[in-house]
């Protein structure tokens, strides 16, 4: 083993199980979900209390050693991952995952950052309490990483996103400090939210240890259906009648398109198609409620209007809470399906949503023009005009070109995005891989606010350095 007094001197606070040096080891820490991306770590560090990563951090700025805050890592912009260089310490929370407290009357929970969306989830269901957070990644995600990355998921149009579910937080700043702002209060007008800065801000701030979570009642029962729709314009004309008719319980509203189902058949061969014929266009959505309200009688109305208005072709409602599982199977096959495609262009963009029909129209003819070949597998979250346009490479291309081409494609979607004043990011954050496409969309003002944020949380600039903004020289 290497002697390092850094090292060396982090390992003696840390213990055996907490600092990893040998590359075996480490390998679990330097890839990314998508295996898309490598990093190199200096070591990988396992605090497991506050205590140990006030620790970690201040031994990190007496050395000048850079800090990788790292949760799940199912982040999808690169940034948690070290910079290939090696010289960067991961500081992985994982050993962090106490539930500190649960105040079921309060509608409060107080967690350590490791703790896995899951697990934090099945906990709040012990309570009758719900934290509704609810994503793909929610089995190896942490609480630390949501908050890092202000995530939002399949319920975002009823609870909001990360930012409204967050009411307190405790972080090590970068030089050391603890700031304990674990409040607990639903209202609290005290000057400016300073936990809000740390929501979505990626690490570049601090290391988020604790957090305490906004919950809500726990949903009984819920009624899922999966819905043949003609065109998007119905698609969209469907949520507005949704979120109108289903008296405010809406809480999930989900486009797929054909392609979709036809990748999640593929990747899960137990499923069946769920409809008598294929439609262009399906909507998985969901109605949850806590009381004693007639869930199916909402359901069918809609439907019914749906259907007399010719927005509804035909669905499939699920009539027990095993046949809902297996209309969520489709959305959660069809990433796995899409994954098997290899690299492929994946994207987390945002415009409003009664714009999506003519920003598809306009993404479409603008990707299809430079790459008639390519295929697009368009799908989203309908209630937060949240689209994952994503791009797959002619198959006949060679391996080595696909990267340029995908990212030449992703450039003229962004442009097409602008014309729609959408966002380039409305999911993973921007990390290393959005850098240059965000800061080329920032404002002189916007950009010298951001550098005096993280010049006066980070002065040295040795957390998570060049994820957001550009490294400093
Ligand atoms: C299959 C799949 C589905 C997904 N679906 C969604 C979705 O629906 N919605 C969505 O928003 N995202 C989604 N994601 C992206 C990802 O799951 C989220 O961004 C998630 O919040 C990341 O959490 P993590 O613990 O894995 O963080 P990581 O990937 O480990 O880290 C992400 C960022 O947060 C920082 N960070 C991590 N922990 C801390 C901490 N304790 N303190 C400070 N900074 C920290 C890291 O430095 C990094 O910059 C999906 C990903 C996958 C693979």
């Amino acid at each position: 083993m290497e002697r390092n007094d850094f090292l060396d001197a982090l390992a003696e606070r840390l213990g055996e199980r907490g600092l990893l040096r040998a590359a075996d080891e480490m390998a679990r820490y330097v890839a990314d979900w998508a295996g898309d991306r490598l990093g190199m770590p200096r070591a990988v560090a396992r605090p497991a209390s506050t205590e140990e990563v006030v620790e970690t951090v201040r031994l990190c700025r007496e050395h000048g050693v850079a800090m990788v805050p790292q949760g799940g890592h199912s982040g999808l912009v690169g940034g948690a991952l070290p910079a290939a260089e090696g010289n960067e310490l991961i500081v992985s929370l994982e050993r962090m995952n106490r539930i500190r407290a649960i105040d079921p009357i309060n509608f409060t929970m107080t967690v350590e950052a490791g703790c896995i969306l899951e697990s934090v989830k099945q906990s709040a269901a012990e309570h009758e309490c719900e934290f509704p957070l609810a994503l793909g990644a929610q089995g190896s995600c942490q609480i630390g990483g949501n908050i890092a990355t202000n995530a939002g998921g399949l319920n975002v149009l009823r609870y909001g996103m990360m930012r409204q579910l967050v009411l307190g937080l405790e972080v090590v700043l970068p030089d050391g400090r603890l700031w304990n702002g674990l409040n607990a209060l639903h209202k609290d007008n005290r000057g400016y939210a300073l936990h809000q800065l740390f929501l979505g801000s990626e690490g570049t701030l601090g290391i988020v240890t604790g957090a305490v979570l906004k919950l809500s009642p726990r949903a009984n029962q819920a009624r899922t259906a999966l819905l043949g729709v003609p065109s998007l314009e119905a698609v969209i004309a469907l949520y507005g009648l949704a979120r109108r008719d289903c008296s405010d319980l809406l809480s999930a509203f989900e486009l797929i398109p054909r392609r979709c189902i036809e990748l999640a058949l593929e990747a899960t061969p137990s499923l069946s198609d769920p409809l008598d014929q294929p439609y262009p266009w399906y909507v998985l959505m969901e109605i949850s409620a806590s009381g004693p309200l007639d869930l199916t009688a909402l359901l069918e109305h809609l439907l019914e209007q749906g259907m007399v208005r010719e927005l509804v072709l035909d669905g499939a409602l699920a009539a027990s809470e095993a046949q809902s599982r297996q209309l969520w199977q489709f959305r959660e096959s069809m990433l796995e399906g899409q994954r098997r495609r290899g690299e492929h262009l994946r994207t987390d963009i945002s415009v409003p949503i009664s714009a999506i029909p003519a920003f598809f129209d306009a993404a479409n003819r603008s990707v299809m023009e430079a790459s008639p070949d390519c295929e697009i597998i368009a799908y989203g979250h309908i209630g937060d005009g949240n689209l994952h346009f994503n791009i797959l490479p002619p198959t006949t291309m060679p391996e080595a070109d696909k990267r340029q081409h995908l990212h030449a494609l992703e450039a003229r979607l962004f442009d097409v995005l602008d014309d729609f004043n959408g966002s380039i990011s409305a999911e993973h954050g921007i990390g290393r891989v959005k850098q240059p496409a965000y800061l080329a969309r920032l404002s002189p003002v916007e950009r010298e606010l951001a550098e005096g944020i993280k010049a006066l949380f980070d002065p040295d600039g040795l957390m998570n350095p060049g994820r957001i903004l550009p490294l400093r020289h």
